[in-house]
């Protein structure tokens, strides 16, 4: 179904141990299996070890929701982006989420 297919190396002690996206400490009560990089209803069948935290925040929790806490976090983390392509990928994705959020309160009007 998926035309992307990525496979992300995830060393043994990582894959039970912590979390991909925060890196906290895992246990059977706050492991979930994140679908990534494909997400499930794409076809993904690679997981990833994510806290229920990370993952709620990445599936559940739209980002036109994200609070301006989380917004500013992120632009203090855009200097150590070097990659160009995540770079403009940060960029698109704030634009996006901004345009989403725009939209929401024009409509709660
Ligand atoms: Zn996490």
């Amino acid at each position: 179904m998926s035309d992307i297919s990525v496979n992300i190396e995830i060393d043994d002690e990582a894959k039970y141990e912590k979390c991909f996206y925060c890196f906290a400490s895992l246990s059977k009560y706050n492991k979930e299996n994140d679908h990534f990089p494909v997400p499930y209803d794409c076809g993904g069948t690679q997981t990833i070890p994510a806290c229920v935290t990370c993952h709620d925040m990445k599936d559940r929790f739209p980002i036109d929701r994200w609070t301006i806490e989380t917004w500013t976090e992120l632009m203090v983390e855009f200097d150590k982006l070097r990659s160009r392509t995540l770079r403009i990928l940060f960029a698109k994705v704030v634009c996006a989420a901004m345009r989403m959020e725009k939209t929401r309160k024009k409509e709660l009007e």
